[in-house]
């Protein structure tokens, strides 16, 4: 990969960067790095503000195909894109599965009609997305799923359980896995179907999670009527769909987040706390700690531009996104706890509470910083697929 911009990709960013000082007041500035997970006092009130913004700037989607809303923009733009929201620091954008999960998955196996149904409004987030794979009994192991589609006429009529369904309580349509046939083996009998959250005999229950958001829930599905034209790829081949869309979610998750802004932020945050009549930086303990996280986040932005090679081929991600989104979610928590240790008592401060350092952040993503290792596979999960699928070792 050559990593020097060409004079269109430097028009590019000046173009982007632009629009962001005119668009971008300092009142609308982000959330303190909390992304998606938090949901307090409006906040997804002010995020879909600003994605509507945004899209009708023409900031969102910007490497997906112009005949779908996208921008058409390339997938080094793309890089340049995240730098500068990362510099920015804007409001986080809604309809995360949407973008994420959902919109490069339809583009890859749906149909011309269902790109062109579903596409541009997941871009404009006129129609919020979830993700039915987990259930109550099946999450590492989501093969395994229960929750039943049986065809009546023109439709599957859909009965089960998911569960830890992130946006559920937000969301317009879901991508449900459901088992078609029970007679097959567990990865043959499964189907990927669209189903719209408002339908009869779909009820959301929210859970709250560690931070005190309640951001995913429980979805419950009674005799729910889904059309046959909502089914992706062919029935019972869902399985290979659905790891097309963990493809993206996985290098999705690692791709996103700029790792080396978040040291930067501790850096900022060691020269700030007092520690024995003078900072936490003088200490050469918690420099060199620092300096290994620096080292750890500019591996990790380099291996997200080796990924971009296989994209830029038109492939989907392949297992090696899995690599980066163990490192990134690995050194997240690292980065996290050590925040703690730096913050000493200061840590045990609620976020936005009176006193707290850096308005308490650190807490707050400390405690997030868990779900995201388990969130689109577990650790141990990632480990497994990176020892079989790019080692190729034997399974364990
Ligand atoms: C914040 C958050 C958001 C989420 N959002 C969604 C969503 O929108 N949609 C959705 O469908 N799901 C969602 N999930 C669920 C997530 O995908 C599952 O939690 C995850 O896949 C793990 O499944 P589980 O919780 O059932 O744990 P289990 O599979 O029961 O695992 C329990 C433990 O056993 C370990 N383990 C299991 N199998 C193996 C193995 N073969 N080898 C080694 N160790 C193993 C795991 O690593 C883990 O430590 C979300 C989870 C979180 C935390």
């Amino acid at each position: 990969m050559d990593f020097k911009w060409s004079p269109e990709d430097e028009a590019f960013r000046h173009e982007l960067r632009s629009w962001l000082d005119a668009n971008l007041s300092r009142d609308q500035k982000g959330d303190e790095g909390l992304g998606m997970m938090h949901e307090e006092g409006g906040e997804w009130q002010k995020r879909l503000a600003w994605h509507r913004k945004m899209h009708a700037g023409g900031w969102v989607g910007i490497s997906w195909p112009k005949e779908y809303g996208g921008r058409g923009a390339t997938l080094v733009q793309q890089i340049i894109y995240n730098e500068e929201i990362a510099r920015a620091n804007p409001p986080a954008l809604v309809n995360g599965l949407g973008t994420l999960l959902v919109g490069p998955t339809l583009i890859h196996w749906g149909t011309e009609e269902q790109k062109q149904r579903y596409v541009p409004k997941i871009l404009s987030g006129e129609e919020i997305w979830c993700q039915g794979y987990s259930e109550p009994g099946s999450g590492s192991d989501v093969a395994s799923l229960q929750t039943r589609a049986v065809e009546e006429g023109d439709y599957f009529i859909v009965n089960g359980q998911k569960v830890w369904t992130s946006d559920a309580h937000h969301a317009d349509m879901c991508i449900l896995l459901v088992r078609t046939d029970p007679s097959a083996p567990k990865h043959k009998g499964i189907s990927y179907i669209l189903v719209d959250m408002h339908s009869p005999g779909v009820t959301v229950r929210p859970l709250v999670q560690i931070t005190g958001d309640a951001n995913f829930n429980e979805v419950f599905f009674e005799d729910v009527k889904v059309p046959k034209k909502n089914l992706i790829g062919e029935k019972n081949q869902g399985w290979q769909v659905a790891i097309t869309t963990l493809m993206f979610e996985r290098s999705g998750i690692g791709g996103g987040r700029d790792m080396l802004g978040a040291v930067k932020e501790l850096k900022d945050l060691a020269k700030t706390v007092r520690q024995n009549g003078s900072t936490a930086w003088a200490n050469t303990d918690v420099r060199q700690k620092i300096s290994q996280f620096a080292c750890e986040a500019a591996a990790i932005k380099y291996t997200g531009f080796r990924q971009i090679t296989r994209r830029l081929k038109g492939l989907p991600p392949g297992p090696e996104g899995s690599v980066l989104k163990l490192a990134v979610s690995e050194l997240n928590l690292k980065m996290n706890k050590f925040a703690m240790e730096i913050l000493g008592p200061y840590s045990q401060m609620d976020f936005r509470a009176p006193f707290a350092l850096d308005k308490g952040k650190w807490s707050y993503r400390m405690l997030a910083s868990r779900a995201l290792t388990i969130a689109g596979g577990t650790s141990e999960i990632q480990h497994n697929i990176i020892g079989e699928r790019v080692m190729g070792l034997p399974k364990g």
